[in-house]
């Protein structure tokens, strides 16, 4: 009987996983486990009334959900159990100490530490209007503004998703210091977040009209922080796993790069290290 991999999580590292898993020469069941009703994790686009597309999560690099969940068994496991010879957690680190065994308190101790920021997405659109100047968008120094993370212009890069007819899409990012004292004073508010993100889009980009369309975000603890000893606390997990012989291995933001290239990176290394073969270029990824 062939091997099963449960992969925990659907967000592009646990997307990632399976993909490279399911082209093994001979592949695993690859059995993806999802809280949420959707794939993706934190990359996610919402289209509006005009077709203009609204990204609510990275923009770095083009979403290729439809491609990713093609390859994918959905599972839905209910109040059921599952069994499997290995595990690949590609779920945030203090989920995945929530789940872990009693027998496993010293890595899920290590896992509890790796915390994550929230950051408040505000996506605005404008009819009729123009930047002033043109690039991927500018970051704001936190002497300078101790919310505003920095504004990305949507339009420069992407264009072709200003809807019809066009209208100027920028989106601003919020967090930092001022948005964790919001959340301890249990001050957050929608309305809030859009009254600083317009008032950064108008002083900062001459934006000063009311947008035409506006989406509004918190995602709670999405980027995860490598404080001081994380790479301490990375290799503490892995001679745990190690000296204990647990079928797990880890993948995915919390670990070694929140870039959604790492995550990609990420969960390929998981399934070599799982298939016991080493990670080789691929060759529909990788173009000389
Ligand atoms: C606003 C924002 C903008 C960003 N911009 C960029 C950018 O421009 N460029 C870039 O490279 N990166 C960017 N990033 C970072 C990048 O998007 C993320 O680091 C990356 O998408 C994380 O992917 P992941 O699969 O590791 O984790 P996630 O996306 O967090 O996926 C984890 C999945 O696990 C599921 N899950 C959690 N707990 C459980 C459980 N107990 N059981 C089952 N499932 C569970 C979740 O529902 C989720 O689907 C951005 C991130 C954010 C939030």
């Amino acid at each position: 009987m062939g091997r099963t991999v449960v992969v925990l999580g659907g967000g592009i590292s646990g997307l990632a996983a399976c993909y490279h898993l399911s082209r093994a020469p001979r592949p695993p069941k690859v059995v993806l486990v999802e809280g949420s009703p959707r794939l993706g994790g934190w990359i996610r686009s919402v289209q509006g009334p005009d077709g203009a597309i609204f990204e609510l999560g990275p923009r770095g690099i083009r979403p290729a959900g439809a491609l990713g969940a093609r390859t994918l068994l959905m599972v839905s496991l209910g109040d059921s159990s599952l069994e499997a010879d290995h595990i690949i957690s590609a779920i945030p680190a203090s989920a995945l100490s929530e789940l872990l065994p009693a027998e496993a308190a010293p890595l899920a101790g290590v896992l509890r530490t790796i915390s994550a920021v929230s950051v408040a997405v505000v996506n605005l659109q404008y009819r009729g209007a123009r930047l002033p100047v043109q690039g991927f968008g500018h970051l704001v120094p936190s002497a300078e503004d101790p919310g505003v993370l920095g504004i990305v212009y949507d339009s420069v890069a992407f264009p072709e998703q200003d809807g019809s007819p066009p209208g100027l899409r920028v989106t601003v990012m919020l967090g930092g210091s001022w948005l964790q004292t919001l959340a301890a004073g249990g001050a957050l508010s929608q309305e809030l977040f859009q009254q600083q993100a317009q008032e950064a889009a108008a002083t900062q980009l001459g934006l000063k009209e009311p947008p035409s369309h506006c989406l509004v975000h918190l995602h709670k603890n999405c980027i995860p922080q490598y404080t001081v000893g994380h790479w301490q606390k990375l290799e503490a997990a892995k001679q745990f796993l190690a000296a204990q012989r647990l079928p797990l291995t880890l993948a995915g933001a919390s670990y070694e790069g929140v870039a959604v290239n790492d995550c990609i990176e990420s969960g390929r290394q998981a399934a070599f290290s799982v298939l016991g073969t080493e990670p080789h270029p691929d060759p529909h990824t990788l173009q000389p």
